[in-house]
């Protein structure tokens, strides 16, 4: 299933997991713009990020705007390397389900990927695994490219299960998708006490974590496709800690919420990704 060409999988940059194998995983950075931003105030970001990063490939770069939003920002970014994406979608195609809006609806206004499973989702809306796996299936189906985020909250972390946790939302969330499919997905490990917060996951606990979801991937869908599956971290990322997460080797990304909103921050995060790559 074909990926909008702003968005290429698996470029040519080269890094080295913890299992030790070089592999080819370009760092993809996306902001996550939430409930925020007017039209105008929309806009006037897209033609700030196209000014400032617009012409970077050597890291995958992602928007993805409230879906108000989305025509007039895809427009603003037509023609560089900033890929369109969505916060949400509905695991159905069409039909009477008021208020919500459907893969091919995306597709049709430019979106190449869409953001799944996010903590806020999950634990404002009260989107269960189950539900995820569902929009996550329709999503491939539609030609969309897949951020599943997954994590956990403090105190499931205090009591020792953030990799049961994290275990438990990959293997649902991934349920009936194939190994040739994982291509179009990308794994966001957002633990939830750090989104938002300015806390910030320390290299080893975000490595920790990457590590554990890249050998599942493998054990789930084979060793290549945990290799090649690009696993973004977020929560709290900024242009002074960037560098520090980008770099580990399990890191592949980062999912960014409040900075991506200031066109200087994401940008000082996109060039921290471009400094490590
Ligand atoms: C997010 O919402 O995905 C996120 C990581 O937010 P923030 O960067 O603000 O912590």
């Amino acid at each position: 299933m074909g990926l909008e060409p702003r968005l290429s999988l698996g470029g040519e940059g080269m890094g080295v997991s913890s299992e030790g194998a070089a592999m080819p995983r370009k760092l993809f950075i996306a902001g996550n713009w939430k409930m925020n931003t007017s039209s105008q105030e929309s806009s006037a970001l897209a033609a700030a990020l196209v000014e400032k990063i617009g012409s970077i490939d050597s890291v995958d770069l992602g928007v993805a705007p409230p879906f108000v939003h989305l025509a007039r920002v895809g427009k603003a970014l037509a023609g560089v390397n900033i890929a369109l994406g969505a916060q949400n979608m509905f695991y159905e195609s069409n039909g009477a389900f008021t208020g919500e809006i459907s893969g091919s609806m995306l597709k049709d206004v430019g979106v190449s990927f869409v953001i799944l499973g996010h903590s806020e989702r999950r634990h404002v809306i009260g989107e269960t695994d189950e539900l995820v796996n569902r929009k996550v299936l329709r999503a491939l189906a539609d030609g969309l490219h897949v951020i599943l985020a997954v994590g956990e909250l403090l105190e499931q972390r205090q009591a020792g299960e953030t990799l049961d946790v994290v275990t438990r939302q990959v293997k649902i969330g991934l349920e009936g998708v194939d190994a040739t499919a994982m291509a179009d997905v990308t794994i966001a490990y957002e633990p939830v006490w750090a989104i938002g917060t300015g806390m910030t996951a320390t290299p080893d606990q975000a490595q920790e974590v990457h590590a554990m979801i890249r050998k599942l991937l493998g054990k789930m869908c084979g060793p290549e496709v945990g290799e090649a599956t690009r696993i973004q971290y977020g929560g709290s990322v900024r242009p002074d800690n960037a560098a520090e997460l980008l770099a580990l080797p399990d890191v592949d990304g980062a999912l960014v919420g409040g900075a991506s909103l200031k066109a200087e921050a994401f940008t000082g995060i996109v060039e921290a990704g471009v400094s490590v790559s």
